[in-house]
C-alpha cells in the first residue's frame, strides 16, 4: 500500500506534478480487454468444425437433434451449466395454401428497405442432393426433414447483482442446402458458443446476465425464435419461487443475433464471379430496423457495438446500417432493442449475391481460410467487448 503514503508525501505540491505521478501509476488492467484476449482463433474454428459433423444440420432430423445434444454438451463442459430448452411443434405450412394468393415479390428493392447497387448474382437455395459433390456430405445431409416436435438450447449466465435482467445473444443452429452449414449459421453459432465459454470461466463476473440462446428453425423462417418469444415474453423478470433471488426469465435489455459472419469478398464481378480471397476493406456488419417500435434504442445498441469493435476487434471495422431483415432478431424488434451482426448487409449485399455459398453445397469448412474465419473472430471480439461493458463484466 504504498500510493497513500505518496499522496501524502505530494501534498501540497503543484498539481501538474501529482497529475504526472498519476499518469505513471500502472494501469488499471482492462477486464474487457483481458476477457476478449480469451478469444481464440484455433478454438473458434474447431468449435465451427465441431458443428459441422452433423451436415447442414436441417430442422426436423436426426442429424439437428444430434447438434443440439452436441451444443449442449459443449456449454456444460464450458461450465454454463444454467440450461434451458424450449420445445414446440414445427410444422411446414401447406404449399398449395396461399399460392396464386401471395403477391409477387418486387426483386429491384431490397429486403428490409434498404436499396441495391452496383452488380446482382443470383441466390437461392439448393434443394438437390446430386449437386452436393462430396459423397461423404451426401450421405449425412440424407435424412429428410419430417414436421413434429423441436427443441433449442440456451445456457444463462447469471448476473450477481441484477440477475433479473439480460441481454440475449442468438445464433441459428439450423442450416440448409446440402452442404455443412459452415458459414451459415455455424459461424454465428460458434461465435455464441465461445462468448459462453469466456463469460462462464470461473473468474468471470457480470453485474447483469446473459443468455446464449441457439435457435432452431431460422431457416424455415424464424420458428425457433418466434416460439421462445411466444412461450417466454410473459415470464419476464418474474421471481419463481418468489423470494429465491431466481429470474427463470430476467427482463430482456436487448436481443442480439449472429448470422454467416465469416465472408465479406465484395460486389460480385460483371460475370458473376466473386473474388476468392477476403477483401482486405472487410467488415462486420451490425444492422438495425429503422421500421422497429423500438428502432431509436436499438441505433443506440449497433453503435455502442461498433464503439466496442474501434476499441477492441484486432483485424476489421464495423459498419452500421439500418435494414435489418430476416433474422431471429426480428421477432424481438418490436420489444425490445435488437440488432443483427453480419458478414454483409442481409438485403442489399447478400440478397444480391455477395456470398455465392449462401445455402449451397459449398458452404463446407474447407470453403474458407482464415481470413474468413478471422472475420468471424472480429465479430466475436465486437459482441464479446460490447457485452462486457454493457452487464458490467469483471474479472476476480
Ligand atoms: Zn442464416
Amino acid at each position: 500500500m504504498i500510493r497513500p503514503l505518496l499522496l501524502l508525501a505530494l501534498l501540497g505540491t503543484p498539481s501538474a506534478k501529482a497529475a504526472q505521478v498519476d499518469s505513471a501509476r500502472p494501469a488499471v488492467p482492462d477486464p474487457v480487454a483481458q476477457l476478449v484476449s480469451r478469444l481464440d482463433l484455433e478454438q473458434y474454428k474447431a468449435t465451427i468444425k465441431g458443428l459441422t459433423q452433423f451436415g447442414d444440420r436441417r430442422q426436423g432430423t436426426d442429424r439437428n437433434r444430434n447438434a443440439v445434444n452436441w451444443i449442449e454438451a459443449q456449454l456444460r463442459s464450458y461450465g454454463c451449466t444454467d440450461i434451458g430448452r424450449i420445445k414446440y411443434d414445427y410444422q411446414p405450412p401447406d404449399a398449395r395454401v396461399g399460392q396464386g394468393l401471395r403477391p409477387a415479390r418486387d426483386t429491384t428493392r431490397a429486403s428490409g428497405g434498404g436499396r441495391y447497387r452496383g452488380i446482382r448474382a443470383r441466390t437461392g437455395v439448393n434443394t438437390d442432393s446430386l449437386k452436393q459433390p462430396d459423397l461423404r456430405v451426401r450421405a449425412i445431409d440424407m435424412q429428410p426433414t419430417t414436421p413434429g416436435v423441436r427443441e433449442e438450447v440456451y445456457c444463462t449466465k447469471v448476473g450477481t447483482g441484477h440477475p433479473n435482467e439480460m441481454y440475449i445473444v442468438g445464433g441459428h443452429m439450423d442450416g440448409h442446402g446440402w452442404g455443412e452449414a459452415a458459414n451459415d449459421d455455424g459461424s454465428g453459432t460458434a461465435l455464441v458458443m465461445q462468448l459462453a465459454r469466456v463469460f462462464s470461466a470461473p473468474d468471470v463476473h457480470t453485474d447483469r446476465s446473459i443468455r446464449f440462446a441457439l435457435w432452431n428453425n431460422e431457416e424455415t423462417g424464424l420458428n425457433g425464435a418466434r416460439a421462445y418469444v411466444e412461450q417466454r415474453q410473459a415470464l419476464q423478470g418474474k421471481e419463481d419461487p418468489p423470494g429465491s433471488g431466481k429470474y427463470p426469465e430476467p427482463t430482456w435489455l436487448g436481443m442480439i443475433q449472429h448470422d454467416m459472419m465469416m465472408f465479406d469478398h465484395g460486389m460480385p464481378r460483371a460475370d458473376g464471379t466473386l473474388s476468392p480471397e477476403q477483401r482486405p476493406e472487410a467488415d462486420v456488419n451490425i444492422e438495425f430496423q429503422s421500421s422497429a417500435k423500438f428502432s431509436a434504442q436499438a441505433q443506440q445498441l449497433a453503435f455502442a457495438f461498433q464503439v466496442a469493435n474501434e476499441k477492441y476487434a484486432t483485424d476489421y471495422p464495423a459498419a452500421v446500417g439500418a435494414h435489418m431483415t430476416n433474422t431471429d432478431s426480428a421477432p424481438f424488434q418490436d420489444l425490445v432493442a435488437a440488432i443483427s451482426l453480419r458478414e454483409n448487409e442481409r438485403g442489399t449485399q447478400i440478397g444480391a449475391g455477395w456470398d455465392p455459398n449462401w445455402h449451397q453445397p459449398s458452404d463446407l469448412y474447407s470453403t474458407y481460410s482464415d481470413k474468413d474465419f478471422r472475420l468471424g473472430l472480429n465479430a466475436a471480439q465486437t459482441t464479446l467487448a460490447a457485452i462486457a461493458g454493457l452487464v458490467g463484466a469483471t474479472i476476480k
